[in-house]
């Protein structure tokens, strides 16, 4: 038996890693975690029989108390819940599906105790990557990427010479977005935002691919999860979401993963690397597909995207800022109260607004992203 913990099983990755489980019959949930959805994780609850659930609210934490008392589930609340699941020595894999930079300290604690990572929660490695991947060496433990791209340069890397590695080929789908001027995003809704062409996820994931600060995130990311240098990760524009990323290796090759869209297979990847398992999900067609297509992308228009190489080539507290800017306007425009366009001008001015920190310590990294929120606050 396979033993995991899930943060975040009551979201897009985590209720898609519960069908991995309820599919495969070796997989034994001993954790979940949530935000708020008492309702749908008392159902995990009741399928699943995690020996322990932790909600984030103190609040949600009594109701399912209430509500699973006859079972011999304990639930748990706040970060020390999660550092608690994350820590628990029945897990052997730790499943980060939680949205935001609330993953960090779990995934820290988590790696402290020798649990694999298969990480979806791009945000910690964005903002504390120079610490997460040392001590995951150190420890002698794996991250397994979750996310898509990731999962597919991961693919692309295996049984390569890594030191014939030259750039990495990001594949990015464009979002809903794509292809319009700046002029027209100036009258984009949140309803137009989350209508994605290829993929369902979250509703701040979603925002984020219309803006192409989901890509930008994804950059920094590939930075520390394969030891690259910002100018060996290239983004192509690939609008059917079906070369899920690239490797360009020394002597010109270049290994692809393709795939329809459906984060079951990364997450059922990193669950069981490096094993292949199979999967009923529907194949390429190749002849009704016809074309896969390639563009630069807009990075004047999607300025996400240019933001997020300038954070990252500054380095050290500025990704966090990124982040934390960017986390805080996608809240906003979500409840109407900014524009489209606005989620860049907050990014920006945050950024400017900050003084980078070298070397940030766990502590520095949560006061750059209060800060940030602090900032927005008092702008908007
Ligand atoms: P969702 O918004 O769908 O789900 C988020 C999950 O995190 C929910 O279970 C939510 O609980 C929980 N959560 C939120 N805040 C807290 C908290 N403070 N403590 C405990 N749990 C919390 O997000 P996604 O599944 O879309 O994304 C999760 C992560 O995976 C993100 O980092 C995203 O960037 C990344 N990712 C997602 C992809 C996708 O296809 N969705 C693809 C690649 C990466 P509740 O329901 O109670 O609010």
């Amino acid at each position: 038996m396979k033993k995991i913990a899930i943060l975040g099983s009551t979201g897009s990755i985590g209720t898609q890693t519960l069908q991995i489980a309820r599919e495969n019959k070796d997989i034994e949930v001993v954790a979940l975690a949530a935000g708020r959805n008492t309702k749908l994780m008392e159902q995990q609850i009741r399928e699943f029989h995690p020996q322990l659930v932790c909600m984030w609210e103190e609040e949600a934490g009594k109701i399912l108390r209430n509500a699973v008392k006859d079972t011999d589930t304990k639930v748990v609340t706040g970060m020390e819940g999660l550092i608690e699941i994350a820590t628990m020595p029945q897990a052997e894999i730790l499943v980060t599906a939680i949205v935001g930079m609330i993953g960090i300290r779990p995934t820290i604690a988590a790696i402290e105790s020798k649990k694999d990572i298969a990480l979806a929660n791009k945000e910690t490695l964005v903002t504390a990557g120079h610490i997460i991947m040392p001590l995951a060496k150190k420890m002698g433990v794996s991250i397994l990427p979750v996310d898509s791209e990731h999962s597919a340069i991961f693919q692309s890397l295996q049984g390569q010479d890594r030191g014939g590695l030259e750039k990495i080929l990001l594949t990015a789908s464009g979002g809903p977005f794509r292809g319009k001027k700046r002029e027209e995003l100036e009258h984009m809704t949140v309803e137009d935002a989350l209508k994605h062409p290829n993929w369902s996820m979250g509703r701040k994931i979603t925002i984020d691919s219309a803006s192409l600060v989901n890509k930008g995130l994804e950059v920094m990311e590939a930075k520390w999860l394969f030891d690259v240098e910002l100018s060996q990760i290239q983004v192509v524009i690939q609008p059917q979401s079906i070369i899920h990323s690239m490797v360009q290796y020394r002597d010109g090759a270049v290994i692809a993963q393709l795939g329809i869209p459906d984060m079951k297979l990364p997450i059922q990847y990193a669950l069981y690397y490096p094993e292949r398992r199979p999967m009923k999900e529907e194949r390429i067609d190749f002849f009704k597909l016809g074309q896969i297509t390639f563009e630069e992308p807009d990075s004047d228009t999607f300025e996400g995207l240019k933001l997020a190489y300038r954070a990252a080539e500054t380095g050290g507290s500025m990704p966090t800022v990124f982040n934390a800017a960017n986390e805080r306007a996608v809240a906003l425009f979500l409840e109407k109260k900014i524009r489209f366009l606005q989620i860049y001008e907050l990014i920006e001015a945050a950024m400017e607004h900050h003084h980078m920190i070298e070397n940030p310590t766990v502590e520095q990294i949560l006061a750059a992203e209060q800060e940030s929120y602090e900032f927005i606050e008092n702008r908007i």
